[in-house]
């Protein structure tokens, strides 16, 4: 027997797709629910009808002459009919292309072409967004629009009613049996550092991801849980969220349009979420949000944040004012995406500095991934929770290539590269000190742009900073402190808040007061922007010595 494969049992027939995970949903936790927010009040479908629906949806798409293969495109918020076309698309055997609502025009038509959408599903209030840019797209044969809007802004394709279309059909679709290792849905990145590049994710992959993001190490959502999805669905999968909870069984609270922090935390109270998920921006926002009215997030057992480094001083505010433990991910679309989550280890006072420590890392290893740290020439180095370097991630979740793309660059002997750079500590935390585009080169050393952030958020006067590495004549780069303060400051006096946090030659001696920290589409900090307004002379660099 040693060694021998076995090929007499069913294990290796069962096939690891969507349907199956749909079918799990809709069949065991048929009751658990679809929430959507309505501004006053919120929309409930259940998995079963989300099913139906999906089953429609298949009908509909292959009558407008959808096959294997083809990708359809998504424009819309997290809703109802958006994740019914998260089912509905992969398993019929199509690929669902979720498309950033939010991206520049030139970006959005170059991600259209480029996966060769051949439908687009549009929610009515989007139309205007999508309007300016339709006569550009060379693939796509027609729209379907959810909800309502001015249709005749989509030039001269055919254009459906998403009602209309799934009320003409019996939800009696039969799904067809899939490869698992067929492609299921795509997404690009969001461009923090540079152009969107296409990542497409395998049923099996999108099935494995999920259960590993269902362990208690992980965020553990049962079918008692109510999950409010802010991370959008064109933001990696909202970390797989809408698949993970057609597992579980655990309800999900989508904010459709209402996107605000203010509407969101008025669904919080009114259907009692009990997890929620977002970028540190909207954590920032819905901490604004409480400093002017009275809120209640009682019901929230944690909140996780991913996408880019927690403040620590935002973490802690949650905690005290709210009771509100957030728990910091890591992850990115090449890794679809959760690579881990910084559970702190259960010995570990709650509540405690130590615990807080453990919670500003970015992560601990999930099972399923493997990860390493390289130096400059690719050898590894220990988990010692020092020793930096380049992290590189391999899984089976993890992209081996991009869609269309030859980077060899980004894959280094069957490893990703992440192109963030970190340490790793002996019991699998992982601590990202900065991307290798941002971190700031100075005189051979690096200074970690991410550090000085977070410390900064952590001064009174500071709302937001963000800091970029600027050309210098003697040290090669030098920090420069782009700043958002909320009282009267100067920037001696902030050089003199991080001295003794940092060493003394890692202070910046630039800085710059802004109105606010320019974002990309998904809520990051924009240093591109930054850097660009730095070398155009818009921004006002005061110095505190020479
Ligand atoms: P983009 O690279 O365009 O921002 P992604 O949304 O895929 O697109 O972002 C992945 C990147 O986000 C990671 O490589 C990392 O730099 C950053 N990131 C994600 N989570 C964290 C975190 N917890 N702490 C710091 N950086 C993070």
């Amino acid at each position: 027997m040693a060694g021998a494969r076995i090929t007499s049992t069913m294990q290796d027939d069962f096939p690891l797709t969507i349907t199956t995970i749909l079918l799990h949903g809709s069949r065991v936790f048929g009751r658990s629910e679809c929430v959507t927010w309505q501004g006053d009040g919120a929309r409930h479908t259940s998995y079963r009808q989300i099913e139906e629906n999906a089953r429609r949806l298949a009908a509909a798409l292959t009558k407008l002459g959808v096959g294997p293969g083809d990708p359809v495109g998504t424009f819309c918020w997290n809703s109802q009919e958006h994740l019914e076309a998260y089912y509905a698309v992969p398993c019929m055997g199509a690929v669902v292309h979720t498309l950033n609502i939010r991206l520049p025009a030139q970006q959005l038509v170059h991600i259209v072409n480029d996966a060769q959408d051949k439908i687009i599903i549009v929610d009515g209030s989007l139309l205007p967004a999508l309007a300016p840019v339709v006569g550009s797209f060379t693939s796509v044969e027609a729209y379907i629009v959810a909800g309502e809007g001015d249709t005749s802004v989509l030039g001269d394709r055919p254009v459906y009613s998403y009602a209309e279309l799934l009320a003409a059909e019996e939800p009696s679709f039969a799904w067809p049996e899939l490869d698992e290792r067929s492609a299921a849905v795509m997404c690009y990145t969001s461009g923090t550092t540079g152009d969107p590049r296409g990542v497409v994710y395998s049923h099996r992959s999108t099935y494995l991801h999920a259960v590993s993001t269902l362990q208690s190490a992980c965020t553990g959502a049962s079918d008692a849980d109510r999950q409010l999805t802010i991370v959008p669905m064109f933001h990696v999968n909202a970390w797989g969220i809408p698949f993970a909870a057609f597992m579980a069984g655990t309800t999900l609270h989508m904010p459709g349009k209402y996107m605000t922090p203010g509407a969101l935390v008025d669904f919080i109270e009114a259907e009692h979420s009990t997890l929620a998920s977002g970028v540190p921006t909207i954590w920032a926002g819905i901490l604004q949000v409480g400093a002017q009215r009275e809120i209640n997030l009682s019901s929230l057992r944690f909140g996780t944040s991913g996408g880019a480094a927690m403040p620590r001083s935002l973490m802690e505010a949650f905690q005290k004012q709210y009771g509100v433990t957030i728990i910091q991910g890591w992850g990115m679309t090449e890794t679809s995406p959760v690579g881990g989550l910084a559970r702190p280890p259960a010995d570990i006072e709650p509540g405690t500095v130590e615990e807080m420590d453990y919670r500003m890392k970015s992560g601990r290893l999930l099972a399923g991934v493997q990860m390493r740290i390289v130096d400059p020439e690719g050898n590894e180095l220990p988990w010692d929770g020092e020793s930096t370097g380049e992290i590189e991630v391999r899984g089976p979740w993890i992209t081996a290539s991009y869609f269309k793309g030859e980077q060899p660059e980004k894959f280094h002997d069957g490893w990703l590269r992440t192109g963030d750079i970190g340490t790793m500590d002996d019991e699998g935390y992982f601590q990202i000190s900065d991307r290798l585009k941002d971190v700031i080169k100075s005189g051979g050393e690096w200074i970690s742009s991410v550090e000085l952030e977070n410390l900064l958020t952590g001064s009174p006067h500071v709302v937001e900073a963000a800091v970029i590495g600027i050309p210098d004549d003697k040290w090669t780069e030098r920090p420069l402190a782009c700043v958002v303060v909320s009282q009267d400051t100067d920037p001696v006096a902030l050089a003199e808040f991080l001295d003794g946090k940092v060493a003394h030659w890692q202070v910046p001696e630039n800085w710059a007061f802004i109105e606010e920290v320019p974002k990309t589409t998904v809520g990051k900090f924009d240093k591109k922007v930054l850097r660009a307004r730095f070398k155009a002379g818009e921004l006002d660099v005061k110095r505190t010595h020479d």
